[in-house]
């Protein structure tokens, strides 16, 4: 019987958000022990549990036929696989750091410097598409405190917040990528996988757009209709519905995350009332 096996982070900052999003699909599973592998129960689909680094590798030589990981781990490993989705959570960037007494005057203070990073390869790639000469340091683990011992000038490392590298006397001078978490494949699937890769990506489609979407109500008399109405953009048209008090209609929508704010205040602005706003658990267009 063909079955689709992804590779998921063991734990870490990948591992629940990867599990999260299989359960939200629908995909039983019992995550109970999470040792290396389980079975899902009402899709043909085997988790296989790794270290994310380990991910890429396993997914080219066809241990498993999917994985999910963060695009910084995909660009470091520079190995032979598919990016095919993106799923919108474990957001970082990828930035170069220096000790903050520094004046910093551009990218040009890294000429001749030595930088410390895990992703020596997204580094000197950067480097070279900079025309800057710098000494690569691989270290793995704690990079932050590189500069304060002494080992390097600044480091090329994964900032959130950017709290780690202020409690280590170091500040972010260039971003050099930005990345989340994405689902890869393999390159050489069989058509039945591939089918049941079609299958999956419809479930995590429903499921993303759903989270990206809100459903709102608003109340509003008719003579605000036509104003209103022109603020909402709705999969088809908005609905309108009669209210019981004469003269007054509730208007139903669907309203993206991106523009969701900017656009209630234009319906208030409009004359939409009583706004209700419910989340969405799935979309499908
Ligand atoms: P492993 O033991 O599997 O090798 P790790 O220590 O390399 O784990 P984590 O710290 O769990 O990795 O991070 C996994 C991925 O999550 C990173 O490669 C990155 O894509 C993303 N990530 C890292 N830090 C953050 C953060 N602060 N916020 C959001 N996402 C992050
Ligand atoms: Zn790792």
């Amino acid at each position: 019987m063909n079955q689709l096996k992804i590779a998921i982070q063991k734990s870490g900052r990948l591992s629940e958000d990867s599990l999260a999003l299989f359960k939200e699909c629908g995909i039983k599973f019992s995550d109970g022990q999470r040792k290396l592998k389980s079975q899902a129960l009402n899709f043909p689909i085997e988790f296989l549990f790794f270290r994310d680094d380990d991910i890429p590798g396993y997914v080219e030589d066809g241990v498993a036929d999917l994985g999910i990981l963060g695009q910084n781990v995909f660009r470091e490993a520079g190995k032979d696989i598919l990016e095919i989705k993106t799923l919108g959570f474990s957001k970082c960037r990828m930035s170069l750091a220096i000790p903050k007494a520094i004046n910093y005057t551009g990218l040009n203070y890294f000429e001749g410097k030595y930088i410390a990073t895990s992703y020596p390869s997204i580094l000197t790639k950067f480097l070279n598409e900079n025309n800057i000469s710098a000494e690569v340091h691989k270290i793995s683990g704690s990079v932050e405190i590189a500069p304060s011992i002494g080992l390097a000038d600044g480091i090329l490392d994964i900032v959130s917040t950017g709290s780690t590298l202020i409690s280590n006397g170091l500040k972010e001078v260039e971003t050099i990528l930005h990345s989340e978490a994405i689902l890869v494949s393999n390159k050489h699937l069989n058509d039945d996988k591939k089918e049941l890769i079609t299958k999956l990506l419809f479930r995590i489609n429903a499921v993303l757009s759903g989270k990206n979407h809100k459903y709102v109500l608003m109340n509003a008399p008719n003579d605000k209709l036509d104003d209103i109405l022109a603020v909402l953009p709705g999969m088809r048209s908005p609905t309108v519905l009669p209210l019981a008090e004469k003269g007054w209609s509730s208007i139903h929508s669907v309203l993206s995350e991106d523009t969701f704010w900017n656009n209630i205040e234009k319906l208030r602005a409009a004359g939409a009332e009583g706004l209700l706003v419910v989340p969405i658990e799935k979309m499908i267009r």
